[in-house]
């Protein structure tokens, strides 16, 4: 028998309605190129994201085609967000930090009609357009006083796009599972991978971001989102403010600029902000630097990659700030776990709790995990037994756009290989150890390559570090520490060693370590290991 509720579709379209109608005045600002101070409120944001519809309608883009966004996170590109995911066109955002290569392969393999640029991006998008199967059109995201020359056919300017439309326009109505977005994976290994994700999944993810134990967004906070549009759907937080009504701030391209975050957070009486540890660095070292202070902030989401605890100590004790860690991907949209204290944890000290903080946390509702063996077989959840991190739920993938006749990447029972290994504790506290394919195994045994990393970034004159497993003719495997030093400062070898006695088990302790002046990132500001491992290809450790 079924309930007799009606079946209204978890639609993208509906957050934005009732923003609109329920928080018209709540403000969103952002910093572009064309005006640093732009703001205007929900009501006005949602008559231009109309307005862009029709100007898409026109176009002649239809209901499941692609379009792309090449853009930094400003009031444009949350248009965007809104009026092609509501029309029903795919938004498919694309990270300009990829290499050319990358960007051109993804805007082909997704056959994007339209490409919607930032200025700052153009240059790239000139240098890659001949090898542009199916684009039609770029749109520049700015106004006519700011548009880049090109000799680009089709080159239109966003603002007169919209200029002339009509603010009205009627939303579809469609199935909740109809694709939203698109989405792909930055691909360390082969070729990126499209996630495609539904109207039902986005929706449902806004819900779950909101809950008090996950990103506890409210109405009366002001989100600083420094997170990237172009990354897993900024994490969801366009969807989820607008769900509550949160003010929302955008630092456009200087995301990783100090000065301007800090700047934006006393001006606009930020509450809570949200992005990878790498900014935070940058944050906390500028405001170190500056004697400044982020009182308005009291909390931050953190994720993305592990979160060293100096991080979560330096915002507790000299800024009052909480830090939440979270742990996802682009194929978990992303929220998978958040941290948070629970009330039968008992009484914690300081100490406990910012070890606690440190690892990746909770299921948050809609994510079940398990751990497996090699076997595939459950582990306990012990807080020792670590195995292969496998998920199931709503708003994780099931498969790959336009890789579905590649089989299934979930498993018999339907859960998917996240390729992280992981622990779980009896209070469901997951800590991630390793990535797979970066566990070091040594005499058979497996060493956290992430927990060394840990260890090596709480030394005061280290700013940056990877360990990677290289061969040793005795253990197969042995840990090999890679360091770049703060400010270019000298710490000898042995110092650098003796920093992990009495901070991990003997024998984790890396055989050696190598300086360097800097380490490969990934398009997403990860460590690139796989770029290290080939560096470190001939490498030979002393005692082999
Ligand atoms: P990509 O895999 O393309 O670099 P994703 O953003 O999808 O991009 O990366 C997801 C991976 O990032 C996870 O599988 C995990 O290895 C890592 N990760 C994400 N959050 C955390 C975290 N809080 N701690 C440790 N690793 C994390």
């Amino acid at each position: 028998m079924h309930g007799l509720m009606m079946e209204t579709p978890l639609l993208i379209s509906s957050l934005m309605r009732f923003a609109d109608a329920n928080y018209p005045n709540r403000e969103i600002v952002s910093v572009t190129v064309d005006n640093p101070d732009q703001r205007y409120t929900y009501r006005e944001a949602f008559a231009r994201t109309r307005k862009l519809a029709n100007a898409l309608n026109r176009l002649g883009i239809k209901a499941g085609d692609r379009v792309g966004t090449l853009a930094w996170n400003d009031h444009r590109h949350f248009e965007l967000y809104y009026a092609l995911s509501g029309s029903g066109i795919v938004c498919h955002t694309i990270n300009p930090r990829l290499y050319p290569e990358q960007v051109a392969y993804i805007v082909n393999h997704a056959e994007d009609r339209y490409l919607f640029v930032d200025p700052l991006v153009m240059p790239l998008v000139e240098a890659l357009a001949k090898g542009f199967k199916g684009v039609e059109g770029i749109v520049v995201m700015t106004d006519e006083a700011h548009m880049p020359a090109s000799k680009l056919p089709n080159v239109i300017c966003y603002e007169t796009l919209i200029a002339d439309e009509s603010d009205e326009f009627d939303w579809p109505e469609f199935d909740e599972r109809t694709a939203s977005t698109l989405c792909y994976t930055s691909g360390t290994t082969g070729n990126p991978k499209g996630v495609l994700y539904s109207h039902r999944s986005v929706v449902l993810h806004a819900y779950a971001g909101c809950l008090p134990d996950v990103l506890a967004f409210s109405g009366h906070d002001c989100v600083l989102m420094v997170v990237p549009m172009f990354h897993v759907n900024g994490w969801g937080i366009p969807y989820a403010a607008a769900m509550v009504g949160a003010k929302i701030v955008m630092p456009g391209p200087k995301m990783a600029d100090g000065e301007t975050l800090h700047a934006l957070i006393e001006k606009e009486t930020v509450t809570v902000a949200s992005g990878v540890p790498t900014i935070w660095l940058e944050l906390l070292s500028y405001l170190e630097k500056n004697g400044k202070a982020i009182d308005s902030v009291s909390r931050v989401s953190v994720g993305g990659a592990a979160c060293p605890r100096s991080i979560i100590e330096d915002f507790d004790k000299k800024h009052g700030v909480t830090v939440h860690q979270g742990w996802g991907m682009t194929e978990t949209s992303p929220l998978g776990t958040v941290f948070k204290i629970k009330p039968d944890m008992g009484e914690l000290s300081q100490e406990e709790c910012y070890e606690l903080q440190a690892k990746q946390g909770c299921g948050v509702f809609g994510i079940e995990m398990r751990i497996t063996d090699d076997n595939n077989q459950p582990l306990p959840w012990d807080g020792v037994a670590f195995g292969t991190l496998k998920v199931r739920g709503p708003w994780v993938a099931s498969n790959y756009f336009r890789l579905e006749d590649a089989g299934s990447p979930l498993d018999k029972d339907g859960w998917f290989d996240t390729g992280d290994v992981a622990t779980i504790d009896p209070n469901g506290v997951m800590q991630i150890t390793d990535r797979t394919k970066d566990v070091i195994k040594s005499g058979g045994e497996w060493i956290s390559s992430i927990d060394l990393e840990n260890a090596a970034v709480d030394h005061p004159d280290v700013a940056e570090a990877a360990v990677i497993g290289r061969y040793h003719p005795k253990w197969t495997e042995r840990p090999l520490l890679i360091v770049v030093t703060k400010d270019g400062q000298e710490i000898a070898k042995d110092e650098m060693l003796a920093w992990f006695d009495g901070r991990v088990a003997t024998w984790w302790k890396p055989n050696d370590v190598a300086f360097v002046d800097e380490l490969p990132h990934t398009a997403t500001g990860k460590i690139n290991k796989l770029a290290l491992r080939e560096q470190f290809a001939e490498y030979q450790f002393p005692d082999a």
